[in-house]
């Protein structure tokens, strides 16, 4: 029996539990895949918004404004990549200038600090690759980039270092009200729990509607993506967004914070909840739309493509509040953009809900701080060396193209909430991550793990499941 059951492990779901284990209340968070950020936390544009797109007085302007506020000293308590960079909106035609302006307007009113039109000789000062039919652009300084992954990862880790238990491989099948709570039948056993909290991304909607009687309905909404090699990373400086349209903020360009080019995504609405292919109609419409804004987009240098869902609610808001007609149990469903940037603000909110109603206590001995995957790259050579000696795995590089050694694979596997596949060591340490997309260390990687873990090659996968990469080996030859 717990206090509160958490359905997913995504940057919502990671949130609330960190937020949650400030206080003495025992917290589970049920997770269907190997590990965190799974779902759409990990196919997005890592994009902290200002908060300018947002419906003026909506839940998800109040929740990105205070997201992105929330977001600086976030990752210094918790260590992961975020760069305050700006971004600019461009505005191509003398026709649509009066859309920049209302997004101006909606920004300011939002709470949005800072935020300009500049004619199109400050905006290509600040971006020399920006379209030269520019007719003006709005720019907001408050905007910034983060590594999804380095976010989603960071919070679930603190939330289990304050005691939170993480359960992978558990799928929840089905909800039921029973006497003072709620009973979840997963596939590997039943749960119980006073409180429940949905954040079960494009699922959030199947398990309100297990629950109450008024129905929400989620469309997983595809963006795709192409994602550019390093050597591109430098071709815009901030994140360069097209007026948005009706199905959102449209193709971006932007640099990643491991100095990669990020271009897409688009917006299609699908019926599969698992669709995350990538498609040569979406990646074909990339290629089009991409290169109106900036000039010169280096397309060969394409190095990987993928796709996310947003999960997009009928009446496109954030719902993060106690179902009407079932007391106990809180979703945290519709979050699609800003859901990342807007993730501190959630988990904080969720926290505060729940706080009032189970009237939670604070734990006098929580630890906000988090240490991140030392970074050799980020010493002095002098450090390095020093490291290498006290540590010689520092000294063993295994992704070439990122420059990973043993050294970070390993902390990556025995912290908190380790990595125990292929892509939770790359999401945890770029390795396979660069321009060889894993050719070259996989096998190095999986033996790491293999030795780390206590199991055979053939156990390791690329990412829980059935993704398996070695199948029917001889032993002896092993
Ligand atoms: C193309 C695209 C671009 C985006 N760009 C940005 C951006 O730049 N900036 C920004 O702020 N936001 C962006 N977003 C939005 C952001 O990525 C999401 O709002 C956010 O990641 C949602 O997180 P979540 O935890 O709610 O959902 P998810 O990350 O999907 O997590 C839900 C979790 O629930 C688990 N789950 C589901 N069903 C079950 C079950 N039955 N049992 C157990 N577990 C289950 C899933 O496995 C998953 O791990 C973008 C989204 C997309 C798709």
């Amino acid at each position: 029996m717990y206090d509160v059951i958490i359905i997913g492990a995504g940057v919502s779901g990671s949130a609330a539990a960190r937020e949650l284990s400030r206080y003495n209340v025992k917290v589970c968070v049920l997770e269907k895949s190997e590990d965190v950020c799974c779902g759409t936390s990990k196919a997005n544009s890592g994009i902290v918004h200002a908060g300018y797109d947002a419906a003026p007085g909506s839940l998800m302007a109040k929740l990105n404004v205070q997201g992105n506020r929330m977001m600086g000293q976030l990752s210094k308590e918790l260590e992961f990549p975020f760069q305050r960079k700006g971004s600019l909106v461009v505005c191509r035609s003398k026709e649509e200038l009066p859309v920049l302006m209302r997004l101006k307007e909606q920004g300011e009113e939002n709470g949005v600090e800072g935020l300009e039109i500049l004619n199109p000789e400050q905006a290509l000062a600040l971006e020399p690759n920006l379209t030269e039919q520019v007719e003006a652009a709005l720019y907001a300084p408050t905007a910034g980039i983060v590594c999804p992954f380095g976010l989603n990862i960071a919070l679930a880790e603190n939330a289990c270092e304050n005691g939170v238990e993480f359960h992978f491989d558990t799928e929840v099948e089905s909800i039921e009200k029973v006497n003072r709570g709620f009973l979840l039948k997963t596939d590997s056993g039943d749960y119980r729990a006073r409180y429940v909290v949905n954040a079960a991304g494009v699922y959030a909607d199947v398990f309100h509607n297990m629950v109450s009687s008024r129905k929400l309905h989620i469309t997983p909404r595809k963006g795709e993506y192409f994602l550019l090699d390093k050597g591109a990373g430098d071709h815009v400086s901030r994140t360069i967004f097209a007026l948005p349209g009706k199905l959102g903020k449209g193709v971006l360009v932007t640099p990643t914070v491991h100095g990669n080019l990020l271009v897409g995504p688009t917006a299609a609405d699908i019926e599969n909840k698992e669709g995350t292919n990538t498609t040569g109609d979406g990646l074909a419409a990339i290629s089009e739309k991409a290169g109106q804004n900036v000039r010169n987009l280096p397309l060969k240098k394409v190095i990987t493509s993928f796709a996310g869902l947003r999960a997009h609610e009928d009446g496109h808001d954030f719902i993060i509040e106690e179902a009407e007609d079932a007391p106990g149990f809180i979703d945290c469903a519709g979050i699609e953009s800003p859901g990342l940037t807007s993730a501190p603000a959630v988990g904080l909110r969720i926290a505060e809900i729940l706080r009032e109603k189970m009237r939670l206590q604070q734990k006098p001995d929580f630890q906000g701080q988090r240490k991140g995957i030392l970074n050799p790259e980020l010493f002095s050579m002098e450090e390095r060396n020093r490291l290498i000696q006290e540590q010689p795995a520092y000294g063993h590089i295994i992704c070439r193209c990122e420059m990973i050694s043993e050294g970070e694979i390993l902390d990556a596997i025995h912290r908190p909430l380790g990595a125990r596949s292929l892509d939770g060591v790359k999401r945890r340490t770029r390795a396979g991550m660069g321009r060889c997309q894993a050719g070259f260390c996989s096998p190095r990687t999986m033996e790491i793990l293999a030795r780390e873990l206590g199991v055979s090659m053939e156990e390791i996968t690329k990412a829980g499941g059935g993704s398996g990469l070695i199948v029917g080996t001889n032993k002896d030859v092993l």
